[in-house]
């Protein structure tokens, strides 16, 4: 899921302090999952910009250019007489609702990261879409998100009782958890192993996926 957070409310307005009508746009999946752009949120938006909002809908996914064309194909007229539309969704929807309308989008939130959900409002970022996923190497567990210092081949000298220097001390060595995990899975010798320096060409930008 993408982990997204509301900017604050004043810079919000600020940004769409030259615009006169505003369509808010909403997301029906990954942001209403982390409450920053489901139905509450929307409305709550419509009602602190007031007259300035012209219209307002939550699309199933916004980044999904299919779907988005669907959900806004009965607010066509009002999105086309709007000055700018204001999204509460993640920056590839934010994105996709600007290509879609040409209309000028002001982002209503901050896009964090590819998340795992404990519960909501607890996200934590378990993937950074490397393009070359080495999990099965490493129990199961990402070092280049989990280790602070996106190490391939730890505990570097700063893990002192199983938690990392960085911050102090207080969470966990990805190192640790990545031994412990294979030793559970009695896959220890994979931590013997040396990881190569990645190759950074897999995850050159922009990245594209076109399999037809
Ligand atoms: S190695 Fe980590 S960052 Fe790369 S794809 Fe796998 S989980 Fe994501
Ligand atoms: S202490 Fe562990 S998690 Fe922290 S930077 Fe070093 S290897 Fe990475």
């Amino acid at each position: 899921m993408i982990i997204t957070k509301s900017k604050p409310k004043e810079a919000v307005l600020r940004s769409l302090e030259d615009h006169e009508r505003v369509f808010i746009v909403g997301c029906g999946t990954c942001a209403t999952l982390c409450q920053t752009g489901g139905e509450e949120q929307v409305n709550e938006m419509a009602n602190i910009l007031g007259k300035k909002a012209c219209g307002k809908v939550v699309v199933e996914t916004p980044c999904d250019i299919r779907i988005l064309r669907r959900d806004l194909s009965s607010h066509s007229n009002i999105i086309a007489a709007s000055d700018a539309i204001l999204a509460l969704c993640c920056g590839s929807g934010a994105q996709a609702i600007g290509e879609f309308t040409d209309k000028i989008v002001i982002p209503g939130l901050d896009t964090l990261f590819v998340g795992e959900t404990e519960r909501i409002g607890r996200f934590y970022e378990r993937c950074r879409a490397c393009g070359e996923c080495i999990i099965h190497e490493t129990g199961g567990i990402c070092p280049i998100v989990r280790c602070a210092k996106g190490l391939l081949n730890g505990p570097c000298g700063g893990m002192a009782n199983g938690k990392c220097e960085a911050g102090g001390h207080v969470r966990d060595c990805a190192w640790v958890l990545i031994y412990k995990r294979l030793e559970g899975q009695g896959m220890v010798e994979k931590f013997k192993e040396i990881r190569k320096v990645r190759d950074r060409s897999k995850k050159a930008e922009p990245q594209e996926l076109k399999t037809r």
